[in-house]
Order: C-alpha cells, then sequence, then structure tokens
C-alpha cells in the first residue's frame, strides 16, 4: 500500500530502532532520563527559546500551553480552522477551562487588525483575553506557511495587549524548510511553540513545547497532572533526536513529492487541486468526477493507494519519508485509472 493519507503514518527507521535499543535512561519524572534531557536541550536550542519539553502528542502540547498560560474564564483567539479549534476533542474548554473566539484566515493567516479588534477592552461585563495561538504550517489550509510578517505583526498586537501568544506548529519545520526562513525567525514571534516529532520527522511518538524557563517549568507540572510524565521515556525520546539529527533537511523531497503529485493531479479532467502546494499536503476536489470523497478513496485503495476523506469534495494526500519518487508516479497512474 502507498500511505498518502497522512504523514504521521511513518514508520521509525533502521537508526530510530537502533538509538532505541541503545538508549540510556533514567526516571524522566526526576529528571533523571539522559536521552531525553539531550532530546529537550536539542529542541530548545534549534527554536531559540531556553528550555523545551517533551510531550506525548502535539495535542497534549497544545492542551498544555493554554493550561500554563491561561486561567479560567479567559478567552482565547484562534484561526477559525484551526487544528486546536477543530480536531482538538474541546479539550481548551474542557482542560483549561477557556472559551475559544475564532477569527477566519486566508490560507491560515489571521487579519492582524481583526484580531486587535478582537481582543476585549475592560469591561466588567466581558473575559479576559490572555491568549492568541497561530497554525504554522496550517493543516486545513492544504500546509499552507504562515507569512513571517503576519506572525511579526500578531505578536506585536498580543505584546502590545499584555497578550501571550502560542504557535501550534506541528509541523513547523515544514514551515522552515519550504520558506527558507529558520525555525528560530518563527519561533520568535510566540511564547511558546509546539512541534511533532511524529509527522513528517517520522519518529514514532511525541511532541515537544518550548519556551521561558519559567513556562516550562510550569508546564511540567500540567502534563504531570494530564498523566504525561513518564520515566524511562529515553526509549521513545532516542527516536526523536535522531529525527532531529537527520530528518530535517530531507523534508525538502516531501514538498518537491507534493509538487509532482500536486501537477499530476491537477492535469486529470474532474480534478481540482484546492491548495497552493507550499509544503506537503495536496487538498483535491474531486466533485467533477462524479465520485464523492468516499467512493473516491475506496476506489484508489483498490488499486493500493490510501488517501484521506477531507470535506464533502475533498480529498487529501499528504508525502512524507515512507513514499518514494516511483510510488508518486504509480499513485498517478492509480488515479487517472480510477477516473
Ligand atoms: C497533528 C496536529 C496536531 C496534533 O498532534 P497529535 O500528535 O496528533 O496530537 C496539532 N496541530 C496540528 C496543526 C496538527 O497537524
Amino acid at each position: 500500500m502507498i500511505d498518502l493519507r497522512s504523514d504521521t503514518v511513518t514508520k521509525p527507521t533502521e537508526s530510530m530502532r537502533k538509538a532505541a535499543y541503545v538508549a540510556e535512561v533514567g526516571d524522566d519524572v526526576y529528571g533523571e532520563d539522559p536521552t531525553v534531557n539531550r532530546l529537550e536541550e536539542k529542541a530548545a536550542e534549534l527554536l531559540g527559546k531556553e528550555k523545551a519539553l517533551f510531550v506525548t502528542s502535539g495535542t497534549q502540547g497544545n492542551q498544555i500551553a493554554a493550561l500554563t498560560h491561561c486561567r479560567p474564564g479567559d478567552e482565547v483567539i484562534l484561526e477559525a480552522s484551526s487544528h486546536i479549534y477543530m480536531y482538538e476533542v474541546g479539550g481548551f474548554s474542557a482542560l483549561a477551562n477557556v472559551q475559544t473566539r475564532t477569527v477566519q484566515g486566508v490560507r491560515g493567516a489571521m487579519d492582524p487588525v481583526e484580531v486587535k479588534n478582537t481582543i476585549r477592552t475592560e469591561n466588567i461585563h466581558y473575559p479576559t483575553t490572555s491568549l492568541i495561538c497561530m497554525e504554522n504550517t496550517h493543516n486545513l489550509a492544504g500546509g499552507a506557511i504562515l507569512p513571517l510578517s503576519n506572525m511579526q505583526t500578531i505578536y506585536q498586537v498580543a505584546k502590545d495587549n499584555n497578550l501571550q501568544v502560542h504557535l501550534d506548529g506541528a509541523r513547523l519545520f515544514n514551515a522552515s524548510v519550504g520558506s527558507g526562513i529558520p525555525l528560530e525567525e518563527y519561533a520568535k514571534n510566540a511564547d511558546s511553540v509546539q512541534f511533532c516529532l511524529s509527522k513528517g520527522l517520522g519518529a514514532p511518538v511525541g511532541s515537544i513545547i518550548a519556551g521561558t524557563e519559567d513556562f516550562i517549568n510550569r508546564a511540567r507540572k500540567w502534563r504531570k497532572m494530564l498523566g504525561g510524565g513518564l520515566r524511562q521515556v529515553g526509549i521513545i525520546a532516542a527516536p526523536g533526536l535522531v529525527a532531529l539529527e537527520e530528518n530535517i533537511d530531507r523534508l525538502a523531497e516531501d514538498h518537491l513529492h507534493a509538487k509532482v503529485l500536486a501537477d499530476g493531479l491537477a492535469n486529470m479532467s474532474g480534478i481540482t487541486v484546492e491548495n497552493k502546494v507550499e509544503t506537503n499536503i495536496i487538498i483535491v476536489n474531486v466533485k467533477e468526477t462524479g465520485l464523492t470523497p468516499e467512493t473516491f478513496v475506496e476506489a484508489l485503495k483498490s488499486k493500493g493507494v490510501l488517501a484521506g476523506v477531507f470535506g464533502l469534495e475533498t480529498v487529501r494526500f499528504v508525502t512524507h519519508y515512507d513514499v518514494s519518487r516511483e510510488e508518486i508516479e504509480k499513485t498517478l497512474v492509480a488515479v487517472q485509472a480510477i477516473i
């Protein structure tokens, strides 16, 4: 099977499995796992932040950020189709007890003026706005890279109003490799950053959150409360370190494969590529083929290719290191055949 449903399906590489086997470990709740400590140091350094924390998933990282930055009853400004708002089971309200307020973005980017106008003023009736979240790359916008200038302006708006900013950078490395802008430049425009080791970077498990030392000290307690204080977790942090050592630059290959796939799909009758393909995600509208996304995906599966139903008319393909150039060509042949 050629699995293009998501970049989360990547299996750990040989070197990751070996690193897990030989990893030096200790009890991480006591801060004594040297492998986790190395991973956290390396991640903080890459992002230009004081400290980082290994968490079980991107979702847990985002939830911990809200718990650490906000107080119950606060309001958080989010992009209307952000992962946190759409796909985290309502965790911001259920766990952090915050109210969410959305701003509709363009290709994932919120208008800074609208963000500014959405921040609550002082009024006895109002909740307190305490946090703004951004997402880069933006998943539902098809792996769109947020312009750095957009992030800078929103960060400035936040600081002018004493707010914190969290960056959901599940695919921040794709943004950096795609744009050529260093991770640090993006991370500068957020007080906390979350990124996933288990997507395009290919590690089996885990995410990182990073920020100031004070933020991470407080975040560590929330992680413990959520049941994310793990023991000899160097076993899974070791593949994460390998991901950061070996798999960053090669994301460019996934982006190239996505372009090849998108160009090929765009030439097929009945198929429209809906997004500007900047990184590793392609969203295609299949309505004109006469197939529903479900039947399209089912038919494609019978040809040995897995894609994901994304919307009422759309299907998503995500490239990653377990899909080769040759398999991209095979995918195009399979799509042509089912049409
Ligand atoms: C995947 C993803 C997450 C959540 O990560 P999990 O590890 O699956 O919990 C958060 N934000 C964005 C933008 C994502 O794409």
